[in-house]
């Protein structure tokens, strides 16, 4: 496996995403990613439930809330 942004190999282990999945960073680009083991792309429907929410800024807010949690966890 390689990263899906610059196809580098060299890459490290970055901790866990908010679903448990290994998360990884690139460490030629600085690109964090999670391996989707299924290989399935995010379908079409789902890309616009995201683009939907992300216009309605219910992302950007889980988003925040996120790294609120994470700035706490580490102190
Ligand atoms: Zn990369």
């Amino acid at each position: 496996m390689n990263c899906p942004k610059c196809n580098s190999s060299q890459f490290v282990k970055n901790g866990h995403t908010h679903y448990g999945k290994q998360r990884f960073r690139c460490q030629a680009c600085g690109r964090q990613f999670v391996i989707n083991p299924s290989g399935q792309p995010i379908s079409q429907e789902t890309r616009g439930l995201i683009e939907g929410a992300s216009k309605n800024g219910l992302i950007c807010n889980n988003l925040r809330l996120r790294s609120h949690k994470t700035v706490a966890h580490l102190q």
